[in-house]
C-alpha cells in the first residue's frame, strides 16, 4: 500500500485534471470523498469522470422523443409496449439480469365521463384540451380527454357547491354559511400548498358530497403565474389535471392487496374491504370548463380568500345544478416493472436501487419521461463502461415502477415482495420522478445521507453557468428562500430537504421497508403537470431546450448512486441524521399542550447520545479506513445498515400499521410529516396514545446509540490491535 503523502499527490494529480469549474471552492487542498480512502478516493473520481464523459444530451433527447411518443397510462396496450422496450434497450445496453415482472392489481380506464349543467341554464363540460398548429402531438386522437383513476363510477344530478381547495377547514366555513353539502357536488380547486387531490376527495367523501369536480384555477397554474403554453410553460384555458384520487396515504398500492404483493395467487381482499378505493365519483376541470359554473354559481359571495384568478365574483352555490356521470372500466389488469442490474463485483448482494416510474397521464413530458429518458442515459453509459470492464463493488438495481401515477403501485408491490431482502441488502433508494422542468435543483434525502448529497454535487457542473452545480443550487436556494421570506440561514446542512412526504416511488423503500431514500429533480415553472400538454414540444422548447438538465441529471444519478455503490465505508452521517431528529423532537414539543403532557427531556438526551455517537463513529471509521481489513469495514457497514431499519416499528402508526418507519410518514395531503406515531397524537391530544409512540422513539434511538458506540468501538480494538502488531 502506498503511503498517504504519495496518495495526496495522486488525488492532486487527479483534482487538477477535473476541469476548474467544476472544482469546490473549499477544496483549494484536495480531500477524500466521504467513506473513501485515498486511493478509494483516486478510483472513484476516474471512475466519475469517465461515466461523466459518456453521457450526452442528444441521447437523452432521443430517449425523451421515444417515450413521449404515444400517451401511456397505466394498464393500456402502449405502456405495456413500453416497458418492453426498456428491457429490449436495457439488453442491448449491457446490463444484467433483466426482467419484466408482471403484477395483477386493480386499475382502471375511462370509458365515459361527462359532467353538465342543467340549470340554472344548460352547458356541457369540453372535457377535452385545444389541439395547437405548433405541436402535432396536441391533435393525436388517442389523448384521453379528462378523467381521475380509481373514481367511484355512477350517474347523479345534484347542486352545486364551490369549495375553495376541498380541506376540511374550507367545509367548516361552509357550515358556518349554513350550506350543507350532504348530496351535493362539490367544485374545488387544485391548491397552492399542494395538497393530494385523493385528500380532496376523501374529505368530499366524508362531508357527505355526491361527487367532487377538481379544477385548475389560472391564479395556481396559468395566466397569472405567466406566458402560458405553446409559448410559455403555464397551463392555457383548456388544460385538465388528470390523476388519480386513490388513498394511497393509508396504504398505497393495489388495493386489493394491501401490505403483500400482488404476486400470481395472491390473496385478494373483497372490494368493499379496499380502504384505500374511493367511493366517490370525481372529474378533474379545465378553468374554462369550470368557468360557466362558476358564473352560475349562484348565493352568498364567497369569503375573500376563496377568489381566483377568473375576474368573476365567487360565490358558494345555491343556484346551479350539475348532471355528472363517471362509467370508468376499473377492474383486476397486469402492470409491469422492469428491473435490470449492474452486478457488484465485491458485495454483489448489497443493493443500490435506482427508480423511476415510466407510466404516463398521457405523453409525460415531465412526468415522468424527463426521469425516463435520464435512466435509460444513465444506464447506457454505465453499460459502455461495463463492457470496458468497469464494475461498481456493489450491485446496481435499475428499477422501471408502473403505475405509480395510480397509487405508487408497481414500486410498492416490489417494495413488499422483496421486504425481506431489502431490509437485509439495501444500502439506499435513489428516486427520480420527474427529472426535469427547469434548471433548479432539489435535492431531498433521510438526515444521514444529506451531507454524501451535497458532496456530490460538487464535482458536477451547471451548464448554464458554468459553476459547480453545489453553487447554482445554494443560489436557487437563496433566491427561493428570499421569494419564501423564510429566513433560515443556508448552509450545507439546510440545503438538503430532509423532510420527506409521499406522492412518488420512494414511500414504500423508506415508511415500508426502513431503506434510506434520496430524491432529486431540476425544477422550474410548470403549469402543465398531468395535462395533455406535458409533451415534448413542452420540453423541447420549454422546459429543457438542448436536454442539458437531462444530462446533469444521468451524471448526477450515476455519481450519488456510484458513491453508495464503491465506498469502503457507507457514506452515512449519522451525527447529521441526529441533528435534524432533534430539530423533529423540539417543533413536536412546541405543540399546543406537548410539553404540558409529555417529558421530552429523555428523548432529547436520546438524541444527543445518539448524535455524539455518530460524531465518535464518523472519526473512528474514516480515520481508521486504511488500517482496517475487508472484514472490519464489512461488519461496519452492516452496523450502519442496521441504522435506518432500526426506526422501523412493526405494528405501523397508530391507524395506519403499513407504515412502519417511527421517523418519516406523509400527512394525508402527502406533505411531510415527521414523528408521525407521536406528532399525530399530540395533535388529537391522545396524550396516553402521544406517551407510547414518544417511548417507541426514545427505544429505537438507544438502540441505535448503542450500536454506532459497538461499531466505533469494534473498530477501535482493532486499530489498537494492528498498531500493536507493527
Ligand atoms: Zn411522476
Amino acid at each position: 500500500m502506498k503511503s498517504r503523502s504519495e496518495l495526496g499527490l495522486i488525488v492532486l494529480a487527479i483534482l487538477l485534471l477535473v476541469p476548474q469549474s467544476s472544482l469546490p471552492a473549499q477544496s483549494a487542498s484536495p480531500r477524500l470523498l466521504m467513506g473513501f480512502g485515498a486511493e478509494g478516493t483516486i478510483k472513484e473520481l476516474a471512475f466519475e469522470a469517465q461515466l461523466k464523459q459518456l453521457v450526452s444530451a442528444s441521447s437523452a433527447r432521443d430517449f425523451h422523443r421515444y417515450f413521449t411518443s404515444e400517451p401511456h397510462p397505466a394498464g393500456t396496450e402502449q405502456n405495456r409496449k413500453v416497458a418492453e422496450y426498456i428491457a429490449e434497450t436495457w439488453r442491448k445496453q449491457g446490463l444484467e439480469d433483466v426482467t419484466i415482472r408482471e403484477y395483477d392489481v386493480l386499475s382502471s380506464l375511462p370509458r365515459e365521463v361527462s359532467v353538465e349543467m342543467v340549470s340554472p341554464v344548460a352547458y356541457r363540460a369540453g372535457l377535452r384540451e385545444d389541439a395547437y398548429d405548433v405541436d402535432p402531438d396536441t391533435r393525436n386522437p388517442n389523448v384521453r380527454g379528462g378523467w381521475l383513476s380509481m373514481s367511484a363510477s355512477g350517474e347523479v344530478t345534484a347542486p352545486l357547491v364551490y369549495a375553495h381547495s376541498g380541506n376540511p377547514e374550507d367545509y367548516l366555513v361552509l357550515k358556518k354559511a349554513g350550506i350543507d353539502v350532504r348530496g351535493k357536488i362539490v367544485l374545488v380547486r387544485y391548491s397552492n400548498p399542494y395538497s393530494y387531490r385523493g385528500f380532496k376527495a376523501l374529505t368530499a367523501e366524508r362531508e357527505g358530497a355526491a361527487g367532487i369536480l377538481i379544477y385548475s384555477d389560472p391564479a395556481e397554474d396559468g395566466h397569472k403565474k405567466g406566458k402560458v403554453f405553446p409559448d410559455g410553460p403555464w397551463g392555457p384555458e383548456s388544460h385538465i389535471q388528470r390523476g388519480a384520487i386513490t388513498y394511497d396515504f393509508i396504504v398505497p398500492g393495489d388495493p386489493l392487496t394491501p401490505g403483500w404483493a400482488s404476486v400470481p395467487g395472491a390473496k385478494q381482499i373483497p372490494l368493499s374491504e379496499a380502504k384505500s378505493l374511493p367511493k366517490i365519483m370525481a372529474v378533474p376541470l379545465s378553468w374554462r370548463d369550470a368557468k360557466p359554473l362558476l358564473e352560475h354559481m349562484g348565493g352568498p359571495v364567497a369569503p375573500k380568500a376563496w377568489g381566483g384568478g377568473l375576474p368573476i365574483k365567487y360565490r358558494l352555490g345555491g343556484q346551479a345544478s350539475v348532471h355528472l356521470k363517471v362509467d370508468l372500466d376499473t377492474r383486476v389488469m397486469p402492470y409491469y416493472n422492469v428491473e435490470a442490474r449492474i452486478r457488484g463485483a465485491k458485495h454483489p448482494e448489497q443493493l443500490v436501487i435506482l427508480g423511476n416510474h415510466h407510466d404516463a397521464w398521457e405523453y409525460g413530458g415531465v412526468d415522468p419521461s424527463s426521469g425516463t429518458a435520464s435512466m435509460m442515459e444513465l444506464s447506457r453509459s454505465l453499460g459502455i463502461l461495463l463492457k470496458q470492464g468497469l464494475r461498481p463493488d456493489r450491485t446496481l438495481v435499475f428499477c422501471s415502477w408502473d403505475g405509480e401515477e395510480v397509487g405508487l403501485t408497481g414500486s410498492t408491490e416490489w417494495g413488499e415482495q422483496f421486504e425481506a431482502e431489502l431490509r437485509q441488502n439495501a444500502i439506499a433508494y435513489i428516486n427520480v420522478d420527474s427529472s426535469t422542468s427547469g434548471p433548479d435543483f432539489e435535492g431531498s434525502a433521510v438526515g444521514s445521507l444529506a451531507p454524501m448529497l451535497v458532496e456530490s454535487t460538487r464535482s458536477l457542473q451547471d451548464p448554464a453557468t458554468g459553476q459547480s452545480l453545489y453553487d447554482a443550487w445554494k443560489k436557487s436556494e437563496q433566491r427561493k428562500r428570499k421569494t419564501e421570506k423564510n429566513k433560515e440561514p443556508l448552509t450545507d446542512t439546510t440545503l438538503v430537504d430532509v423532510r420527506i412526504g409521499s406522492g412518488s416511488d420512494h414511500t414504500v423503500f423508506l415508511n415500508h421497508d426502513g431503506v434510506p431514500v434520496i430524491g432529486l429533480e431540476f425544477d422550474g415553472p410548470y403549469g402543465v403537470y398531468h395535462s395533455a400538454y406535458d409533451d415534448f414540444y413542452w420540453m423541447e422548447h420549454i422546459g429543457d431546450p438542448g436536454y442539458r438538465y437531462h444530462a446533469l441529471m444521468s451524471q448526477l444519478w450515476g455519481t450519488v448512486a456510484l458513491r453508495l455503490a464503491n465506498a469502503e465505508v457507507l457514506p452515512f452521517d449519522f451525527s447529521s441524521y441526529a441533528s435534524k431528529l432533534r430539530e423533529f423532537v423540539q417543533e413536536v414539543a412546541k405543540k399546543p399542550g406537548a410539553r404540558e403532557h409529555l417529558k421530552f427531556e429523555v428523548l432529547l438526551k436520546q438524541v444527543d447520545e445518539f448524535e455524539a455517537a455518530g460524531r465518535e463513529l464518523n472519526k473512528t471509521a474514516f480515520a481508521g479506513l486504511e488500517l482496517s481489513t475487508p472484514e472490519q469495514l464489512d461488519k461496519l457497514n452492516t452496523s450502519m445498515m442496521a441504522v435506518e431499519r432500526n426506526w422501523l416499528n412493526p405494528d405501523g402508526i397508530p391507524g395506519r400499521p403499513w407504515f412502519k418507519h417511527t421517523l418519516y410518514a406523509a400527512r394525508y395531503t402527502y406533505a411531510h410529516l415527521e414523528l408521525p406515531g407521536l406528532t399525530e397524537a399530540v395533535e388529537k391530544r391522545d396524550w396516553e396514545t402521544a406517551q407510547q409512540q414518544a417511548t417507541i422513539l426514545e427505544s429505537a434511538t438507544a438502540k441505535n446509540t448503542k450500536l454506532l458506540a459497538e461499531a466505533a468501538e469494534g473498530l477501535r480494538s482493532s486499530a489498537q490491535g494492528l498498531s500493536r502488531g507493527k
